[in-house]
């Protein structure tokens, strides 16, 4: 895989070059033990899901494709219009990746000029409302993961279970509401100290990426200022939502070959898997962020 070209926002290219030749202990960024581990500027860290720790955003997105396309079909074939496929960078990445499922619905068909009415969370799946469409994407979503199963990144397991060992608090903040199902699924749960998803964001009333509410309620249940956390995400409207919130640092992970559009819209960091970077890295830029603002 390529190294990310994209540099932290708020740091300079050859600051942060500096930063990372001081990969081992350094006590210019942090006042480390001799020999051993740095002090820690961050004190919680927030990971989204799909995308950041399971391999689910590929699902998702085919999930999406196949629901918009068979409804845009129908529309076509009624109006007598020609067809316009749901496309994944125009239009998955644009209007669905990383909000809460309705928001998707609504901001996809807007795109498109169309206005449904909303019915309501128990609408069946393919009704013509925004969440008798949405409830069809999640039933395929579940069937094909039913079928398939769930990948995990390894690189991100890897980097919370040195976070949990570093007594950082580590917590889960996702637009899904079938985030229970693939925890247990892939074994993950345990991890997370607490969990903030598409399901405690209804009965909380929390609004949806891009706002920042899942991510400064999880920090809020850590016991953790915003600003003493750091929030990764792989979705622009994740990274928005992190800038949005204040947080330490926000980590964009450019699955999609996106890394400019993360930066742009918040990212301090960008990287195109976990393992480009370190917790040693990741907390002097931390630190380095805090004296830059
Ligand atoms: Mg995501």
């Amino acid at each position: 895989m390529e190294p990310a070209d994209d540099q932290p926002a708020s740091i300079t290219p050859s600051r942060l070059s500096t930063i990372r030749r001081r990969k081992s202990a350094d006590n210019k960024f942090g006042t480390c033990a001799p020999g051993g581990q740095c002090e820690l500027h961050f004190e919680a860290a927030i990971f989204d899901l799909d995308g950041v720790i399971t391999k689910t955003a590929a699902v998702h997105s085919m999930a999406w494709k196949r629901m918009f396309d068979d409804y845009l079909q129908i529309r076509a074939a009624r109006h007598h219009e020609p067809f316009n496929e749901f496309a994944h960078a125009p239009d998955y990445l644009a209007y669905v990746d990383g909000r809460p499922r309705y928001d998707g619905v609504e901001a996809f068909l807007k795109s498109r000029g169309i206005k449904l009415p909303l019915g309501t969370p128990e609408d069946l799946p393919g009704r013509e409302t925004v969440c008798g469409l949405g409830n069809r994407k999640n039933a395929i979503f579940n069937q094909i993961i039913e079928r398939e199963g769930v990948g995990l990144f390894d690189s991100t397991i890897a980097l919370i279970r040195e976070m949990l060992q570093r007594g950082i608090k580590v917590g889960l903040a996702t637009s899904s509401n079938n985030s229970e199902a693939i925890l247990n699924k892939t074994g993950t749960a345990p991890l997370f100290a607490t969990i903030v998803d598409g399901n405690v964001s209804e009965n909380l009333g929390l609004k949806g990426k891009p706002e920042p509410d899942i991510f400064t309620t999880a920090s809020a249940n850590l016991g953790v200022p915003c600003a003493r956390a750091i929030v990764v995400e792989d979705a622009v409207s994740g990274v928005q939502a992190g800038a949005k919130g204040g947080f330490g640092l926000v980590i964009g992970i450019a699955r999609e070959n996106n890394a400019r559009e993360l930066r742009a819209n918040g990212a301090d960091l960008v990287v195109h898997d976990l393992a480009e970077t370190s917790l040693e890295q990741i907390n002097r830029l931390v630190q380095a962020r805090r004296a830059s603002v």
